[in-house]
């Protein structure tokens, strides 16, 4: 096997070739973007341009060897342990490349169910074009009534010979819009208590009967959709685990994206560096540096960025070492999103009007976008309800919460 020190230095000089070194980026008040937005607002076109250029990167990233370090090399992996995952991705850092966020759900969640759950037909169809970016992945399982209550789903999958057709509705689909599959979880057995009853399935979006419809959000962007399916015939080899066990499978699939969305926490907007960094100068340029409460506020929200990264960090190396990691993922999500409570609380104890009517001074109303978009994170992945039944009930050992479904 490759020496940690000899893929360096093939990292390295592959990064060289086709990326540029990540630039000083000023960080002076003033300068630059002032946009600290949660969810994208940029038009179909701006999309597809950037969606172009983050599949080109990814193309070069997996002829290369880089896209997927930890992968089963069948499936077009490299085999190797997830220290060199970590170590590429640290040298990527100091390097301008495109944003891989759409493919944050395929990648991230689709991916890894396939990998667990598929058949071997599925594995060899998806796996390899998904990690190249040839194709895009989404996850297909909240609709109109059932999204806490995602195992009350309705969408049906009738058995027909070696296919099954799926009819139903899907809502609150990230990236739709731009994927070619989706995972989707299926009633097959209405008569099952209602975890019992379900199949989970990869199906082509592009398969007739498959129609997307895009979602409009308060921030501006479409960013998710409705998808609606009629009659849409799927293989049965592209059912993912057993039929009537697609709870499991739903599991599986949750447990990366809560993952994923509480270890992307400074990232997203929870207190990292480069956010607090600008929370400091704003108080500065406001002349309130020397404001107690404002600073104590400060503070406790880089401790709490600081523990919700560590919280989120054991985590993932639990899932990386192939572990199912337990109650752990719900605390790093619901620190994020107390965290970014925290932080539109003090953004609006600070600037004020300057908060919601645009005096176009930077710095101050761009901040409105990323209060907006918090509502979004608080629910998606799972709510701050639900994560904290989750914790009163695993970690906290409090009487189960009443259900009328039992
Ligand atoms: C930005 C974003 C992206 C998303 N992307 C996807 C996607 O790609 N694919 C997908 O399938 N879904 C996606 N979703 C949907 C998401 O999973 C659901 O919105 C979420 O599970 C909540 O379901 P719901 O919207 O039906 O709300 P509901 O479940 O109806 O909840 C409504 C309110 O009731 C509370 N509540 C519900 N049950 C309980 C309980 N037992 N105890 C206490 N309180 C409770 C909730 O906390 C919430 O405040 C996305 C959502 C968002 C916001």
């Amino acid at each position: 096997m490759i020496t940690e020190d000899e893929f360096r230095t093939e990292a390295l000089r592959f990064l060289s070739e086709h990326a540029k070194p990540r630039g000083a980026e000023s960080t002076a008040w003033g300068e630059g973007s002032d946009r600290f937005g949660l969810f994208p607002e940029k038009s179909r076109e701006e999309e597809t341009a950037e969606l172009e250029m983050a599949k080109a990167w990814r193309h070069t990233l997996f002829d290369a060897g880089f896209a997927w370090i930890t992968g089963p090399e069948q499936y077009g992996g490299r085999g190797l342990p997830a220290s060199y995952d970590r170590l590429y991705q640290s040298l990527e850092a100091g390097f301008d490349v495109p944003s891989q966020a759409p493919f944050g759900i395929g990648l991230g969640m689709v991916a890894p169910t396939i990998l667990a759950h598929g058949t071997d037909t599925v594995k060899e169809r998806y796996l390899r074009r998904l990690h190249r970016a040839d194709i895009v992945g989404c996850q297909l399982f909240s609709e109109p009534g059932h999204g806490s209550d995602l195992a009350g789903l309705e969408t049906k999958a009738e058995r027909d010979g070696d296919e099954w057709r799926i009819t139903g509705q899907k809502v609150w689909t990230s990236g739709a819009q731009f994927s070619d599959i989706g995972e989707i979880v299926c009633r097959t057995n209405p008569d099952a208590p209602k975890h019992k009853g379900i199949t989970a399935f990869v199906v082509d979006m592009h398969a007739p009967g498959v129609d997307v419809r895009p979602l409009r959000q308060m921030t501006g962007g479409a960013t998710f959709n409705e998808v609606f399916f009629t009659d849409v015939r799927v293989a049965d080899d592209h059912r993912l685990g057993d039929v009537d066990e697609g709870w499991t499978v739903a599991i599986t699939t949750l447990m990366n994206e809560r993952a994923s969305i509480g270890g992307g926490g400074a990232a997203m907007g929870g207190g990292g560096g480069s956010q607090v960094r600008r929370l400091v100068q704003l108080l500065s340029w406001l002349g309130h540096s020397d404001d107690l409460l404002l600073r104590q506020e400060l503070a406790q929200i880089y401790v709490n960025a600081q523990v919700a990264r560590y919280t989120s960090q054991r985590s993932q190396a639990k899932l990386r070492a192939g572990q199912l990691p337990g109650p752990e993922m719900s605390i790093g999500k619901l620190s994020l999103t107390e965290n970014m409570r925290r932080i539109a609380a003090f953004v609006s104890h600070a600037l004020g009007p300057r908060l919601v009517a645009d005096t176009g001074e930077w710095g101050t109303y761009a901040w409105a976008e990323f209060i907006l978009g918090i509502p979004g994170i608080r629910v998606a992945g799972g709510t701050d309800e639900v994560m904290r039944n989750i914790i009163g009930e695993r970690v906290l050992g409090l009487p189960k919460e009443p259900r009328v479904d039992r």
